[in-house]
């Protein structure tokens, strides 16, 4: 029961819904969390993913963009200038275009467990 309510709050995160509704944004502007959802007003403004959303980004970007680096450079070998006009105006987009919905999962993780990110070990 409990995997299932996580795994469902991630999926509502990566879309930017609010992981008890789905109907509310989770955001009030790029990736700003609301206080509380505007539909069914379950407090989120409290969960603090902090660098867990960049973290994840980068590990999922990782995985694709090194690889595609490395293979366009293997098979074409274009100069250096080509590299960094193609490939860092692409990273940059696809990291914030990403953040948000890592973001989104990540606090519908913490929210399906109860965490607020200011947990004491
Ligand atoms: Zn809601």
């Amino acid at each position: 029961m409990t995997s299932k309510l996580v795994l469902r709050s991630i999926f509502r995160g990566l879309r930017k819904r609010c992981p008890k509704c789905a109907q509310g944004s989770i955001y009030l502007r790029y990736i700003t969390p609301v206080e509380c959802c505007p539909s069914c007003q379950e407090p989120l403004g409290h969960i603090r993913t902090d660098d867990f959303a960049p973290w994840l980004t980068i590990l999922v970007l990782g995985h694709f963009l090194v690889p595609g680096v490395y293979g366009f450079e293997r098979a074409f070998t274009p100069p250096i200038w080509l590299h960094m006009v193609l490939w860092g105006p692409l990273i940059i987009l696809l990291v914030l275009g990403l953040l948000p919905h890592t973001k989104g999962a990540c606090l519908g993780f913490m929210w399906a467990l109860g965490l607020s990110g200011d947990e004491q070990q």
